[in-house]
């Protein structure tokens, strides 16, 4: 039976949190809240003989990101009318760019959940404007033109990716460089991130392209990345069955978890592309370059090669806290309150984020929780002065997580300083060993395991409060002393 390859190519749009739109001064207002059709003027309706004026801010945005893309920013980039009609298009047309786009032949290292990492190239980034939005309620369509002409920037990468695994690295890995940039707020739910795949598979071992698929509708990286495999396995089922792919445009349908027909394509769109006749040539100086180059802030991996080399921190870990700016800023705090960066690296990585989990809550809001990066350094300097011990400090985290608060003056109140006086620790040992004669017994007659049971009882004795290191040092002595 031949075997499979996914080939994958993704067009991302990405929202650019501008102050106005592409080509008139209207605010850009957030189109899930915003009163419908206030923020609107001559210009983004598509009235007659209104002229369009560029975005400065939005062309700065826009090569930030070819520029952490590490595309080529060509010296000319000119604007296009592609022509079609929507209800949510008042122009009959969007300004687009088409030709000569703004950034071009780049690329993207995405980190794979084994630990490897890949390029994947980008074969071009442009400008264009947001459309209006459609709300389709009791067989009436509404229309909201606030999001009209609001700035996009459309990223699309070459078919590099060959896995549902890769499409969604990629996808993880482009929203972190945008929010890192500060150009997107990566909030899928309010629309200003979204992705669509093209996707066809071939026998593996042959580079020929079979007909491929766009799919839309992806809401989220999670469905893109479920929508992808699902695609995937449609496809190769297809092949194997003996039947042929039919080029379409299919929706995920996020309830039933499958993709489905929109649209069958009998032949590419025609957009009858030309120069956008009211907007002059955009000329982009080697100057203008390297004064927005110098502007971009420490990216992701940057940031993830610093983490290991300045800070000693595995790559697993610097990857995770990268992965995320506001995890990576959380991370930056604690460090600048005095923690120990490989501590606070194991304990944002493990106790922090499975808190986070159990409540449901997104790596990005860790900004927001009671347990503040200054608290987490205090917390792991109080386990490293030897004040409190590792089990102690998980507890006085669910704390500290659930109600915030100073850990140094909890472990005051609660009376949590760890127990080091080691004839209180021998004390407690031999009222433990007097009490379990018969484990004691066992374990002096080879049962090994016995050793862990025994010092379980002790550390519960001393409210998990024992220097565990000295207990399990007296514990084996008096165990010792005890064979007769
Ligand atoms: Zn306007």
């Amino acid at each position: 039976m031949t075997a499979y390859e996914p080939v994958i190519g993704l067009e991302v749009h990405a929202e650019l949190e501008t102050a106005s739109k592409m080509f008139c001064a209207c605010e850009v207002v957030d189109s899930t809240s915003a009163r419908p059709n206030t923020a609107i003027c001559p210009v983004c309706l598509g009235m007659p003989g209104v002229l369009p004026v560029v975005n400065r801010q939005a062309v700065e945005y826009g090569l930030m990101v070819g520029l952490a893309l590490h595309c080529e920013i060509p010296a000319f980039n000119q604007f296009a009318r592609k022509s079609y009609f929507y209800p949510d298009l008042p122009k009959g047309y969007q300004i687009s760019q088409y030709e000569y786009p703004l950034a071009v032949n780049g690329w993207l290292e995405i980190d794979l959940p084994d630990g490897a990492s890949r390029q994947i190239r980008i074969r071009r980034a442009h400008l264009e404007e947001d459309t209006g939005k459609l709300t389709h309620v009791d067989g009436h369509s509404l229309v909201d033109l606030n999001r009209a002409g609001v700035p996009l920037l459309e990223i699309v990468s070459e078919a590099d990716i060959h896995s549902a695994e890769e499409a969604e690295a990629y996808a993880r890995k482009l929203r972190a460089i945008l929010q890192y940039l500060g150009v997107n707020s990566g909030d899928m739910s309010k629309g200003v991130l979204r992705f669509e795949a093209n996707v066809s598979v071939r026998p593996v071992g042959s580079d020929e392209l079979r007909t491929r698929t766009e799919i839309k509708n992806l809401n989220s990286i999670r469905s893109l990345a479920r929508g992808v495999a699902y695609e995937i396995e449609r496809q190769t089922a297809v092949w194997e069955s003996g039947g042929a792919v039919q080029q379409a445009t299919m929706g995920w349908d996020e309830t039933r978890q499958v993709t489905v027909v929109q649209r069958v394509k009998e032949s590419a769109d025609d957009y009858r592309y030309f120069p956008e006749p009211d907007l002059p040539v955009l000329e982009i100086s080697p100057e203008w370059v390297e004064t927005v180059r110098a502007q971009l802030p420490e990216l992701p991996d940057a940031k993830r090669d610093r983490y290991m080399n300045a800070l000693g921190l595995t790559r697993y870990d610097a990857s995770v806290l990268v992965a995320e700016r506001a995890v990576a800023e959380y991370f930056e705090a604690a460090l600048a309150a005095g923690g120990d960066p490989k501590q606070l690296a194991n304990y944002i990585t493990g106790d922090v984020f499975r808190q986070m989990n159990l409540e449901g809550r997104e790596r990005e809001e860790i900004g927001s929780l009671r347990l503040t990066p200054q608290a987490l350094a205090q917390l792991v300097t109080l386990v490293q002065q030897g004040t409190i011990n590792h089990g102690i400090a998980k507890r006085l985290l669910e704390t500290l997580y659930a109600e915030g608060g100073d850990p140094a003056a909890l472990v005051e109140q609660q009376g949590l300083a760890q127990v080091t006086d080691e004839s209180v620790l021998a004390g407690a040992i031999s009222a433990v060993l007097d009490e379990n004669p018969d484990e004691v017994a066992r374990y002096l007659a080879g049962e090994d395991k016995l050793i862990k049971f025994l010092m379980g009882k002790v550390m519960k004795a001393l409210r998990g409060k024992g220097d565990a290191q000295i207990v399990q040092r007296l514990l084996a002595d008096q165990l010792e002393a005890r064979r007769v």
